[in-house]
């Protein structure tokens, strides 16, 4: 469905079962899950989905080594295992990456090695290989920019890894393959109550300014570092359940991490877990863990953030990159739960993940982490079907295969949509200007813009250049060079004119300037 059908049928639909707000991960999980067990589904997301911090993840598929330090064995044990079922449930997205964990001193060979044996034995039949402790010259041969002093050794483990945004967009194509109504650049702005009981949602379309009453039996909300401006809507005597700390990554080119080993340095000046990965041919870089006053939408990297993770990059990879080798930097927020908040009223405080409901019946959901989506979206449809009295009906995600679902080996970067690859070839191969990259420092071809178009709803530049594609992640300023083009292909597709292309490109070029470091940093 495009737009305007998807529109048509909000209205058409007098009653939803379970109307959740909020696409990232979160949100995206719980309408596949809801969709799947046969609820009428509808899904608001204010911009696009991933636009928070489901698209500015580490990109790890992981269990969480830093929680098996702090001891928090169960939660590490569900993580492994979510891991093991994303990875067997979109084999297109996600991939195993081994990971050297260097030891500068010699006690620290052991401590590691049965830690990160541990970590390898407790995922169980859904693990991905056995950690092992190496020497000093093999931990140099597959991470060659190690820092070489003083090293005595490593020991190598696995987890996954994968594309975020990515992942939100196939979860969108899922939900909508089992009948989930899912639309972006739809802000909620206004809850509707029945004699104090929620009862829907009033949202703004941002295309039109125009405003739907949504009416259903049960809403979610899943708005990640947002949740307290819901629950105020909702109730505007609640606390805070929230106070959001941000962490940034910064991208780099391969010739900083060459090789297939990501690197994890198991405590920094902070005592945090930083990494650095190889992804889509660059290297991720972070993160930082600083408290942020308020929640921010397009939150951007602190100089002593940058100069934290530059700084640790230079004391275990061999070189410190210069501003100008910054490829981009990137900054998302998570949604830590205060203590002594509303949170003391928690229903259900399941591991790292929070549920809440207000007393009007408002869920909110919040907290966890990408790999546990799947189990977040479980728990939390199984609660408010109990809560709102919806027909009982099993969960059937642990087996879900999710849209594009493939298990063709690596060709191109077209491999991360799964099955849909061969479409975009086919539109590649009918016009010249759709089998042309959009930028010579890019892989992303015309192909891809049509496609997010058609099949991925994506309105503006910004969604196909931050989210359908990774350009503004691996390339910032190559981003802001393709962004003419982008917008002529978009403009093409959606019959809008020469000013729209102009004013699309003036908003991407702002937001992408923030990814870029400047050169006196
Ligand atoms: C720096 C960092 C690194 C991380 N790395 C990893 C990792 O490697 N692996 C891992 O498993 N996890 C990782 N995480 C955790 C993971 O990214 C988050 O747990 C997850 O993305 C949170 O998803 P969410 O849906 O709850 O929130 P979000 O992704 O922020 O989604 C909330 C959505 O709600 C929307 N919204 C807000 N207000 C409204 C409204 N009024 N109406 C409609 N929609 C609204 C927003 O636009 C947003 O899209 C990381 C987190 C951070 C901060």
């Amino acid at each position: 469905m495009n737009r305007q059908q998807l529109l048509e049928h909000i209205q058409l639909t007098p009653v939803w079962d379970i109307v959740v707000i909020g696409g990232g991960a979160t949100g995206l999980g719980i309408a596949v899950d809801a969709a799947s067990r046969g609820y009428k589904t509808l899904l608001v997301e204010a911009h696009d989905f991933a636009k928070g911090t489901s698209s500015r993840a580490t990109k790890l598929v992981h269990g969480g080594v830093r929680y098996l330090a702090q001891g928090n064995i169960s939660l590490v044990y569900e993580a492994l295992h979510e891991r093991g079922r994303l990875r067997r449930n979109a084999p297109h997205l996600v991939r195993v990456m081994p990971h050297v964990v260097p030891a500068y001193r010699w006690f620290d060979l052991p401590f590691y090695g049965s830690g990160l044996l541990l970590y390898s034995l407790l995922a169980g039949r859904l693990g991905i290989g056995f950690s092992r402790i190496i020497s000093r010259s093999e931990a140099l041969k597959l991470a060659p920019t190690l820092q070489p002093k003083a090293l005595k050794g490593g020991v190598v483990y696995y987890d996954g890894q994968f594309d975020d945004a990515r992942l939100a967009i196939t979860l969108m194509r899922t939900a909508m393959a089992h009948g989930a109504t899912l639309v972006n650049h739809m802000p909620v702005v206004g809850l509707l109550h029945d004699q104090s009981r929620i009862a829907g949602v009033t949202v703004a379309d941002s295309e039109t300014q125009q405003r739907y009453d949504i009416r259903a039996k049960s809403v979610i909300n899943a708005t990640g570092v947002f949740v307290d401006a819901i629950r105020q809507l909702d109730n505007p005597q609640s606390k805070p359940l929230l106070a959001p700390s941000q962490g940034i990554h910064i991208v780099v080119d391969r010739s900083f991490l060459p090789g297939d080993h990501a690197v994890m340095i198991p405590k920094t000046a902070d005592g945090r877990v930083l990494f650095a990965l190889p992804w889509h041919d660059c290297v991720v870089i972070g993160t930082t863990d600083t408290p942020m006053p308020h929640a921010d939408i397009e939150p951007r990297a602190l100089d002593s953030e940058i100069e934290f993770v530059l700084s640790h990059t230079e004391k275990y990879l061999t070189r410190r990159p210069q501003p100008h080798e910054i490829l981009s930097v990137f900054a998302g927020q998570r949604p830590l739960v205060k203590a002594g908040g509303d949170a003391g009223n928690t229903k259900a405080l399941s591991r790292d993940h929070t549920i809440v409901f207000a007393d009007s019946g408002l869920m909110t959901i919040t907290g966890g982490k990408w790999t546990t989506y799947r189990h977040m979206a479980e728990d939390a449809v199984n609660q408010i079907s109990k809560h709102s009295q919806l027909p009982v009906r099993p969960c059937v995600t642990t087996e879900l295969r999710l849209h594009g679902w493939s298990t063709q080996p690596d060709v191109d970067h077209l491999q991360m949509y799964g099955s849909d690859a061969a479409a975009i070839r086919t539109i590649a191969a009918s016009h010249d200007a759709w089998a042309a990259p959009i930028h010579p420092d890019l892989p992303y071809i015309g192909a891809e813009v049509i496609w997010a178009v058609r099949h991925e709803l994506a309105r503006t530049v910004e969604d196909v250049l931050a989210r359908r594609t990774r350009a503004l992640l691996i390339n910032a300023p190559a981003s802001i060079e393709a962004a003419a083009t982008v917008a002529q292909l978009m403009a093409s597709e959606l019959g809008y004119d020469a000013a729209w292309e102009a004013a699309q490109v003036a908003a991407y070029t702002q937001i992408a300037t923030g990814y870029i470091v400047p050169a006196s940093a």
